[in-house]
């Protein structure tokens, strides 16, 4: 009856190491912003890129490392948002715009676009500008270039 329960434990703690480990990618991430950086991270056993950063690959590799992109993109797609996911939005807030941003090396991040004085459009130019919610965690929003 031990084992499962200590397997259990190191699930549980691998879960969590894995959480404060995006939690840091994403904070590095935000703090590049605040000072013009856009950081992604690239694989050194593959060489894949990540953006968002990630500091693991899902070719098994641990070794990633930073570098800076361009922020400015082309918005590769977009959509409304009529029903806000609990906790994403308030409900106050909808419609609001969504969109996928592809930046050089065919990066592609998705997030919400503001500033928007008329339709977007696929193909238009797009940054992304660092935000501080309410709750005082960092994120980030796209916006029109
Ligand atoms: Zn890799």
């Amino acid at each position: 009856m031990s084992e499962p329960q200590l397997g259990l434990v190191q699930e549980l703690s691998s879960d969590v190491k894995h959480r404060q480990r995006m939690t840091a990618e994403f904070r590095k991430f935000i703090d590049g912003l605040k000072e013009g950086k856009f950081l992604a991270t690239e694989c050194k056993s593959c060489g894949k890129k990540f953006m968002p950063p990630r500091f693991t690959c899902p070719c098994g590799g641990k070794d990633l490392e930073w570098f800076e992109v361009n922020p400015e993109g082309t918005l590769y797609t977009w959509s409304i948002v009529h029903f806000a996911p609990e906790g994403i939005a308030k409900k106050t807030n909808v419609p609001y715009a969504v969109g996928v941003i592809e930046f050089e090396d065919n990066l592609l991040l998705t997030g919400h676009i503001k500033g928007l004085t008329s339709k977007p459009k696929v193909g238009m130019k797009v940054k992304i500008e660092p935000q501080e919610l309410d709750t005082g965690d960092l994120a980030y929003f796209i916006k029109p270039a």
